[in-house]
């Protein structure tokens, strides 16, 4: 067997075969059941039909997947501790699992895997579920046409929408917008739903879900359930310490969900605890306090230890029983049924497009503190510190710190987008793409989002504490103690002003700023440059 470049590609297996077990190793092979890294779900629609006499099931950890961005190392472990459970599950069921393990001589990429193994065992057939990175499934196609093995791309049953739903709910429409998608799936699949009326009459309550928790701050909060390694785990833990050691972030704290039994326990743990305050302070920010109200499933949903369809049926029957108010449970559905999916239409809808995405004309370099945390901006100080030490930070810290800075510097949106695809446990180019390309940044001109999400420092300091320590005042524009980001933010409205002056929903931020007189707007540029030329040495 050879790697195509002349190199020997042994296939390591793991976890070991129980005693007796042989994987089948002769072309009587049916259909080689192609499972990646975001694809653990034994109920998926790859499995059906399976039969153990006749098929396979195969799996591979590659170097590729946790080096095309410099991946944190709880992220690589998330994915490698939960594959190799998986597969120890489908293996428990007697079924030919051939995995290929991480290693020594661990195959470069999916594709060289790949093609090593058709060439040996010449399955009639491979059968996949669409991967969630246009990358790795155009990878995966192109093998296949190569080896002449054909190959079948079967639909996710995970999400509520296909790609192709999505495009012809989109096609033709003159704007896109998430309300209209989500309460079309919200009737479709009848959730929170009475006859043709939304529960209570009311589609959505974002209104009352944009608290701070004051100067108070949030009190008593209960911790999430953590996940302690297991011997499987422990074992990834050392791999990636050893192989992954010069990339991002800490592997101390580690204790993601990465089996669908610890995933359910995550989300009783969640709704329990968690879910009745969810809605109320979703938007809010305390300094050293990571998870709030947060779910911390996102993970594990996407890796697809745990249906979608589980957790909104979940949090609805929450809301039926009386227990959690209808602001908690459809704030967090309209997360799932329609953030969630809708990122996922768009991704797919826009997929050649992505890549070359960049409708501001940024180009400035990220900054070298997103990958150290070491800056005296305690509002990034902090979003930063803890996506290295978990890999995590929830969706206001993603949005309204590191992605808005990085939008008001001018970073160069594909640079942060690498940034995203790395540092964060959840992190699948379906997902983080269109919420960094599109959400955060705007670099697809407004497909995604009607308006840039911008801010100035004021918004940070009403959501959150940072700014109490920082040494910068939020109120402040020009000067030695004006904040950072209410300087950018200014400058942002000065440099695109001709863009926005018009738009419905920024207009009158440009007004405000034509009440500067030249000396201001001077100052202004000035102060703002040399804060990108900081950020950029
Ligand atoms: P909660 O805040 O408790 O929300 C519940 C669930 O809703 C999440 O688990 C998630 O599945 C879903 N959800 C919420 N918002 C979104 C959204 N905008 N898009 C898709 N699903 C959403 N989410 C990812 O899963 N992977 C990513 O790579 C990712 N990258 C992001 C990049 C940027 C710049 C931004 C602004 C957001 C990104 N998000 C991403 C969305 C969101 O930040 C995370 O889903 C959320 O923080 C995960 O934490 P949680 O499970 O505690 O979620
Ligand atoms: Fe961030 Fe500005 Fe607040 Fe400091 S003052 S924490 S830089 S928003």
């Amino acid at each position: 067997m050879t790697d195509g470049r002349g190199g020997d590609l042994p296939l390591t297996t793991w976890p070991p075969r129980p005693r007796g077990h042989h994987a089948r190793m002769t072309s009587a092979l049916r259909n080689l059941i192609l499972i990646l890294g975001d694809q653990l779900d034994a109920d998926s629609a790859a499995f059906d039909g399976f039969e153990a006499a006749r098929d396979g099931v195969w799996m591979a950890e590659v170097r590729e997947e946790a080096t095309h961005v410099w991946s944190h190392k709880a992220r690589i472990a998330v994915f490698l501790a939960a594959m190799r459970h998986f597969a120890a599950g489908l293996r428990g069921r007697g079924w030919d699992v051939r995995y290929r393990a991480h290693g020594a001589h661990a195959a470069a990429t999916l594709a060289d895997a790949l093609k090593a193994d058709l060439a040996v065992w010449r399955p009639e057939r491979v059968i996949m579920m669409l991967a969630g990175d246009g990358r790795v499934d155009a990878a995966i196609r192109a093998v296949c046409v190569e080896a002449g093995v054909p190959i079948e791309v079967r639909e996710d049953r995970h999400f509520y929408a296909t790609p192709e739903q999505f495009a012809t709910w989109a096609n033709g429409r003159r704007e896109l917008r998430l309300e209209w998608f989500y309460r079309d799936l919200r009737k479709r699949h009848r959730v929170l739903m009475e006859g043709a009326k939304p529960a209570t009459g009311q589609w959505n309550y974002d209104h009352d879900n944009r608290n701070g928790f004051g100067p108070q701050g949030p009190g008593f909060l209960p911790a999430p359930m953590c996940f302690a390694p297991d011997a499987i785990t422990r074992e990834v833990i050392d791999l990636v310490a050893r192989e992954y050691a010069d990339h991002p972030g800490d592997l101390g704290a580690f204790d993601w969900p990465v089996t669908a039994e610890d995933a359910e326990a995550a989300l009783q743990d969640f709704i329990a605890h968690r879910l009745p305050a969810f809605g109320q302070w979703q938007d809010a920010m305390w300094t050293g306090e990571p998870w709030l109200y947060h779910a911390r499933l996102s993970a594990a949903m996407n890796l697809k230890l745990l249906p979608a369809k589980r957790v909104v049926e979940a949090v609805e029957a929450e809301y039926r029983a009386g227990r959690v108010p209808i602001a908690a449970a459809e704030g967090f559905i309209r997360q799932i049924l329609g953030w969630r999916e809708y990122v996922r239409g768009l991704y797919w809808w826009r997929i050649d497009q992505w890549a070359i995405d960049n409708a501001l004309d940024a180009h400035a370099p990220l900054p070298a503190f997103y990958w150290t945390g070491d800056t005296d901006l305690r509002c990034l100080r902090e979003a930063i510190g803890q996506t290295l030490r978990f890999g995590y930070a929830h969706h206001i810290q993603r949005l309204m710190v590191t992605g808005l800075y990085a939008l008001l510097a001018g970073v160069d949106p594909q640079a942060v987008h690498r940034w995203y695809l790395a540092v964060y446990v959840d992190a699948v180019d379906w997902v983080e793409v269109p919420n960094t390309l599109g959400m955060s940044q705007f670099a697809d001109g407004g497909v995604m989002a009607s308006k840039p999400y911008i801010a100035s420092g004021k918004y940070i300091d009403r959501q959150s504490n940072y700014c109490r320590g920082c040494r910068y005042k939020p109120d402040q524009m020009l000067g030695d103690n004006a904040c950072p980001i209410t300087t950018l933010y200014w400058d942002f409205l000065r440099r695109h002003r001709d863009r926005f002056k018009d738009h419905p929903r920024l207009g009158l931020q440009v007004r405000n700023l034509d009440r500067f007189d030249a000396a201001t707007l001077d100052a202004l540029a000035a102060q703002a440059a040399r804060i990108r030329a900081d950020a950029s040495s």
